[in-house]
């Protein structure tokens, strides 16, 4: 954590370097001591620490200073820091202006020059005055502050992006936060530089890419080897599994991942039906555990970075990434899973992002306290969003193409939104349009029966209308169905009653392997998987038994004494 500081300002060197002595030797070990030799020079200090993000504890300023005197730098600080203590350094002669500057600064104390010893005249002033802000004090935020307006599309990807990489941050509206207002004036930020991000380091990025963004994150994208055993594609429950075994069992093992670890179950905000949490858990907490576990046993985890194209030769299976790079392994796990289905209706595509997102719920949900807002979907992940969101909105309406939810959420979340007082179901219900320019303002709803269209006001619809595979990188490399789904084992042998076309091998296709050797599918973007979490880990840890056997070593299970050791 960052010390707060203390400026101590004064237009005389010999004097000024005698105090920033006495202070450093009191209280260098607990704060960090500043010095400014004018009152612009602290005015620039203050600025900065301001959009660093640090706290300053006390100021001491001199009275008598040329352009600007210590009082009217005190004024000018109190907007910069309300809370710190403030005191002024007086001659003699000065006692007016500073009994003056008691009401009109809110001025803490003045101190009459010279201090000497400082032991007597000095510390114990200033160790009361640091004794009572200490008191009062709540420690400023530490880590990454995003300043923009809510409903813009940059925002959403950027709070969505750290959201999901579980990187805190803190967001502050420009349109309605006093903070955001003065941190973007000081950083002379305009319509076009917004949304800014603060780092902790003091850094400020302008509407930054998120390559960028991870980078300055310290998030790792760049591949330490060339060649590994084992390349996992994605980090769903899938991927993530596939990475405990491979690396626990000795693979020297990289993960790729397009956005953030954890895939659709990270956005779960409660998972009820997986093995061994009785309570439930959050998809952050499922992924921050699975992640620690994978990197514990060595894997490498490189995001955010996207899988571009694939290509085998030699028995190596190559993968393009989106930053141009190629890493090869012989073997490798596509565990890509799907993605929502984007909503195709007028509005949809001009206001993703900004009112209307995908999945999501988790990131927004703060930002729609008090909204009304809309959730599109009957599914389970619709339904647990729904409740979520319910916590923060002033209401939530479910709006489902069918009769009822019965057939596609399960009882438990119907139950419980039936028991919602603020949650609503409209049914047999479609969107038609979306309606806003810069953001969005209303939803145009159409009554799948009557073919009636109402226009509904809101600022907010989360849409979770089913999956697809985005598979359309291995087309033409690997078999997919008419959906995009992966064919894997013996769904390769069944759609063409042979082995796959060009399939070398003496044996078949194991189980979760594709029509390229050594090449597997796991979880959701495999043809007929179960399609939730616990299969997705399950198909995960299997792929990586058949690795073992492609590449040739016994798997541990068939390794010697291994069923004596259970
Ligand atoms: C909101 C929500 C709630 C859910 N709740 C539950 C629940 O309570 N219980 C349950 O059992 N199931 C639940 N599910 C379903 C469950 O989350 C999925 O079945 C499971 O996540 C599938 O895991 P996966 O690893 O196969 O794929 P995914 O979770 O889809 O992960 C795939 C990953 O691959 C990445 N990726 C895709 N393409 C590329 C590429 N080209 N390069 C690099 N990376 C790529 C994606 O960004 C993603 O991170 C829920 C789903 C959602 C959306």
């Amino acid at each position: 954590m960052e010390k707060p500081a203390i400026l101590a300002v004064d237009d005389e060197p010999s004097v000024l370097a005698a105090v920033g002595r006495d202070l450093r030797k009191r209280y260098g070990a607990d704060y960090d001591v500043r010095r400014a030799s004018s009152g612009a020079e602290a005015l620039e200090t203050l600025e900065a620490l301001r959009l660093e993000g640090r706290d300053v504890a006390l100021i001491l300023a001199d009275q008598r200073m040329p352009q600007m005197t210590g009082v009217d730098l005190l004024h000018k600080a109190l907007e910069l820091f309300p809370t710190a203590k403030r005191a002024l350094l007086t001659a003699y002669a000065d006692t007016d202006a500073a009994i003056k500057a008691i009401n009109e600064v809110r001025l803490d104390h003045y101190l009459m020059k010279p201090w000497d010893p400082p032991e007597e005249k000095l510390y114990p002033v200033l160790d009361d005055l640091l004794d009572d802000w200490r008191a009062n004090h709540h420690p400023a935020f530490e880590g990454v502050r995003i300043i923009g307006s809510r409903w813009a599309a940059d925002g959403h990807r950027i709070r969505d992006f750290l959201a999901r990489n579980l990187i805190p941050y803190r967001w502050l509206d420009i349109e309605t936060d006093a903070e955001a207002q003065q941190l973007a004036e000081l950083a002379d930020a305009t319509a076009a530089t917004l949304p800014l991000v603060l780092l902790a380091d003091g850094s400020i990025l302008e509407r930054p890419a998120t390559p960028l963004l991870a980078e300055r994150l310290g998030l790792h994208n760049k591949p330490s080897l060339e060649t590994y055993d084992l390349i996992v594609v994605g980090t769903g429950p899938a991927g993530l599994a596939a990475a405990v075994y491979g690396a626990s069992e000795g693979l020297r093992t990289v993960l790729v991942e397009r956005e953030a670890p954890g895939g659709q179950a990270g956005t779960s905000s409660s998972i009820e039906n997986y093995l061994g949490f009785p309570v439930g858990l959050s998809g952050a907490d499922l992924t921050r555990r699975a992640v620690a576990q994978a990197r514990r046993f060595g894997a490498e985890i490189l995001t955010p970075l996207e899988a571009m194209k694939l290509t085998t030769k030699d028995g190596y299976h190559i993968v393009t990434l989106s930053d141009g790079s190629t890493i090869a392994s012989q073997a490798l796990i596509v565990a890509t899973g799907v993605s929502y289905r984007l909503l195709d209706v007028p509005g949809a595509e001009r206001l993703a992002g900004a009112g209307l997102f995908y999945g999501a719920a988790i990131t927004e949900a703060l930002g729609v306290t008090g909204e009304d807002v809309f959730v599109v979907g009957g599914g389970n992940s619709a339904g647990q969003a729904a409740l979520y969101l319910a916590r923060y909105a002033k209401s939530v309406t479910i709006l489902v193409r069918g009769k009822s939810l019965a057939d596609s959420m399960s009882k438990y979340l119907i139950e419980r939104i039936e028991a919602a007082e603020n949650v609503h179901l409209r049914t047999l219900s479609a969107i038609a349009e979306l309606h806003g320019e810069a953001s969005l303002e209303a939803i145009s709803v159409r009554n799948a029966e009557t073919g009636e269209v109402t226009r509904l006001p809101t600022r907010a619809v989360f849409v979770f209308i089913g999956a697809a595979p985005r598979t359309d990188w291995l087309r033409g490399t690997l078999q997919l169905d008419e959906q995009g789904y992966l064919l894997a084992g013996s769904d390769l042998l069944h759609e063409t009653g042979r082995r796959p076309e060009g399939w070398m091998l003496e044996r078949e296709p194991f189980w979760l392997e594709t029509n390229v050797a050594g090449v597997f599918a796991a979880g959701d973007v495999r043809r007929r998987s179960t399609k939730r979490i616990a299969s997705a880990v399950g198909e995960g840890a299997m792929a990586v038994q058949f690795v073992h056997q492609h590449l040739g070593g016994p798997t541990p299970a068939q390794r010697p004494g291994a069923a004596a050791k259970g």
